[in-house]
Order: structure tokens, then sequence, then C-alpha cells
């Protein structure tokens, strides 16, 4: 079947797509590469990906575009849900004859309910989609389809599970996908050069975050990996493919839950010289920052959460305190930049827990920051503990606003809503307006004409964010 990859238009620069952990419209436009549909996209020949936010395109846009089509395949999101329908519906209207299925950690979790939302859905593939779709786009009928849930005269029909996936190296490469279908110069991530290019290595981590959406709804707790070997050839290949890109970024969960490996694929790395960075857990000793520092590694995005250490317990984070800091002065040592990400308003948080974390932010002062508020996915434990003890604070259940900016969704009975929504701000400002911080942005500024450039564009979107918050 002739088959169209979609992550539909929605508000304006949503980042909600097929490779985002956070579904929303950030502080600064970005946005992830739809790395999980552009995998299945690998797999079928003559398919199609259109990456709608990214592009800027609207509805309007891609109304035509399904007419020469006989398969769409859209992502989607809890905070897209009902907007994503929208599209869906559309579409149908445009072509009754397609097929039309979701993909993604919603429909994962609520497939009955998924399915059922809309005449226009046909079916929607939960876990790993990947060989799912490529079956259905292959003809085989919906009833032998393992992993979808579908509909058959007004009945939902849930198949079985589809078997995990453990030979990674069975999936193509995505960068032949990226260089027919998107333009990379659309992918800008505040903290990585640019243009970057990002793909997985591996899928699944090995940590029970109560938080973290991907580990408990699709890729699990098992890190599988594709082989070094299988990595590097990629990166060879998408080297020659971009040769204007500056930085490949490796999106896997935590790329340092193998050490060894990750030690394999920094020195096939920097055979290639490349300039790479990943996600890791701020936990990875000296001796393999050194490796891979040595061998192109330039920044590391972190996940802290908390400068408390009860928080990080309350959610099996699996990460000491002190740990951390020795492994931030190991990475400032080593010349290694880190992103840190934070999170207020999890389980425990207090007006003092958040101001600890400020302060420890401070202390172990990353490069950059993201602060983002607690979000309750459904299919995560904080979901389950949010609801049954009465946290969540919309009926709804909603997760962003109209504009597309997460709403906190939390709240506890010594700490409101609008306290919690606040300290994101409070945060940003105390971390970044301080001489220290300015000093360093300003020399990184006068360092790169480019970097000026979009520094001052950030600065601008970032003035715009903390107005709308009316701070
Ligand atoms: S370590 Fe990171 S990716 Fe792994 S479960 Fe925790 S937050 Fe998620």
């Amino acid at each position: 079947m002739k088959t169209l990859f979609l992550n539909p238009p929605s508000f304006d620069g949503f980042d909600g797509g097929a490779g985002s952990r956070y579904q929303a419209r950030r502080e600064i436009r970005s946005f992830w590469y739809p790395t999980w549909l552009a995998q299945p996209a690998a797999l079928i020949p003559d398919s199609r990906l259109i990456d709608a936010p990214a592009r800027d395109l609207s509805l309007e846009d891609i109304r035509p575009v399904v007419r020469d089509y006989e398969l769409v395949v859209m992502h989607t999101s809890t905070p897209s849900f009902h907007g994503d329908v929208k599209v869906a519906e559309a579409l149908k209207a445009e072509n009754p004859n397609i097929l039309l299925g979701f993909v993604g950690a919603h429909v994962a979790v609520s497939p009955e309910a998924s399915v059922a939302a809309s005449d226009a859905i046909d079916f929607v593939a939960g876990s790993e989609f990947d060989f799912t779709i490529k079956e259905i786009a292959d003809g085989r009928p919906l009833s032998e389809v393992d992993g979808i849930t579908w509909k058959r005269d007004g009945a939902v029909i849930r198949n079985p599970e589809r078997a995990i996936l453990h030979d990674m190296d069975q999936l193509p490469y995505v960068s032949p996908v990226y260089e027919r279908d998107l333009v990379i110069e659309d992918y800008f991530i505040g903290y990585l050069l640019h243009p970057y290019l990002s793909l997985y290595t591996g899928r699944g981590c090995k940590s029970r975050c109560t938080f973290c959406l991907w580990p408990q709804t699709i890729g699990g707790h098992t890190y599988r990996t594709r082989s070094p070997e299988h990595v590097i050839e990629e990166i060879a290949q998408a080297k020659k493919m971009f040769p204007q890109v500056r930085e490949f970024f490796f999106d896997d969960d935590t790329f340092t839950d193998d050490r060894p490996r990750a030690e394999a694929i920094a020195r096939g790395l920097g055979k290639l010289g490349v300039t790479w960075s990943c996600n890791a857990k701020a936990n990875v000793p000296y001796d393999t920052l050194k490796v891979m520092r040595d061998n192109g590694l330039r920044l590391l995005l972190v996940g802290y959460e908390s400068g408390n250490q009860q928080i990080l317990h309350n959610i099996k984070k699996g990460m000491r305190i002190e740990v951390a800091k020795q492994f931030s002065k190991d990475c400032h040592k080593l010349g290694i930049t880190i992103h840190g990400t934070f999170i207020v308003g999890l389980p425990g948080e207090t007006r003092e827990t958040i101001e600890e974390t400020i302060r420890y932010a401070m202390e172990i002062n990353p490069h950059t920051i993201q602060v983002s508020l607690a979000a309750p996915y459904p299919g995560t434990f904080l979901y389950d503990q949010a609801v049954e003890n009465n946290w969540l604070v919309n009926e709804a259940k909603e997760m962003v606003q109209g504009e597309g900016f997460q709403i906190s969704s939390i709240a506890y009975p010594h700490l409101s809503q609008e306290e919690i929504f606040e300290a994101v701000a409070t945060f940003y400002k105390r971390f970044y307006f301080r001489p220290r911080k300015i000093a360093d942005i300003t020399m990184e500024m006068l360092m790169s004409w480019d970097m000026m450039k979009r520094r001052l564009r950030e600065g601008v979107e970032f003035m715009h964010f903390l107005r709308a918050r009316e701070i």
C-alpha cells in the first residue's frame, strides 16, 4: 500500500511528534526528529514521511496530499490526541478510501478508547509498531497483524501483542528517510549545534523513574541495542549524506546504560572524526567520560530532576545527589558541556525543595537547563499515583493549554498548581540571570557569530515565554 507517515499539524511550534518525550510547545521553538515514524518508513519502500509542525504545514497543506495514498499512519500523544482526531477526520473526508491508523504511547496505553474515539480511525498500533505497520503496508489483513486494536462492523477487536524486538540490527537506518523526506535545518534544539542529526542506537531504559513515559509504555526496562558496528556504519553514511551536520545526537533513553558498548561506539566515532552528544544518567564514571570526550563527545543531556534526595527516592530515580555532583565536576573538568533537565512538582515537592533544587542547579552549574512541570502521562506510575491521591487538578486531564505550552496538572494540599507553575519561571530566572551565567553565555556568543544570532533569537523567545507567565 502506498503509505504516508504523518506528524500531524498541531499548535504553532508544538513539539509533540514522534521523537519528543515532553509533548509541548517549548520556551524556545525547537523540534526533535520524528524518528519513531522514520523507522517504519525505512522499512517501506516508496513511503513518505511528513513532519507538519517542523515544516510549518497546516491541515490545508496536508489535505490534497492524502488523495495519493492508501495507508496513512499518524503519530499522536496525550496532549494532542483530540486535535489529531480532528485532523484524521478531515483527511478521511478528503479521501474516504484510506486506511488510517494512529501510533504512539497514548494509543499503547488506551488502545480501545483510542480506536473508538472516531470512525476515522481504522486501527491503532501500540508498543513497537515498526513491523506492525510494515505488515499492514504489505497488505496483510488486519485480523492477522499482531500489535493492533482495530474495528470490524463497529466492534473493537484487540489482536495479540506484538513480540518485542530484540535484534535491533534488523531495523534499517533512518538517515536515508531523513534525506528523502525531511529538511534537516528545520530541527533546532537550543543546546545542540545546528544543524544536528539525531537517531537511536537502542530502545528501553534500565531505570524505573515513575514519571518517565517511554520505558513504561513502549521501550521497556531492558536496554536493547544495535551493535556498535551497525551504529558506526550509519554515522559514516550520514556524515557523507549530510556534510552540513555539525553534531550527531544519540537519543536513546540512557545511551550510557551499557558502558562498554558506549565506549566501543565512542572509539568508532573518534575514527570518523565527528562531534556527538547523547542522553546520560548522572552516574557515568570519569574513565568512561574521558573515553567519550577523547572521541568527540561534546555534550551530555542529563536528567537531574531534583536536588532533594527524598524526591529522587520518591520517583525511583536510582540516583544519589553526591554521585550526581561528582559526575558534574568530572564533566566540567573534562570540558564536557551539560544540558541539565529538572522537574518541579514531583511527589514530595514543597517550597523548600524547590528552593533546594534551584540552589543545587546553580551549584552543579550545567551550561544550560530545561525546567519542566511534573507531567503525569497516562501509562506511568506517576499518573496512577496522582489519580489515587487526588493530585490531578483538572477534570479534563489536559496537559497543555491553548497555545500548546505545558500546564501544571498536579497540585498537593501544601503546594498549589499556581505555585508549581510559577516555580518554572522563577527557576529559569534565578539560574540564568546571575553574573556568572550571563558572562558564560556572553563569552559563547562573542566566540561565534552564528551563536550570537541564535542566542539573541532564543533570548527574545525566552523573554516572551516569561512575559506570557506574567511573572
Ligand atoms: S533514567 Fe531517564 S530515560 Fe531512564 S527511566 Fe529515568 S528519566 Fe526515563
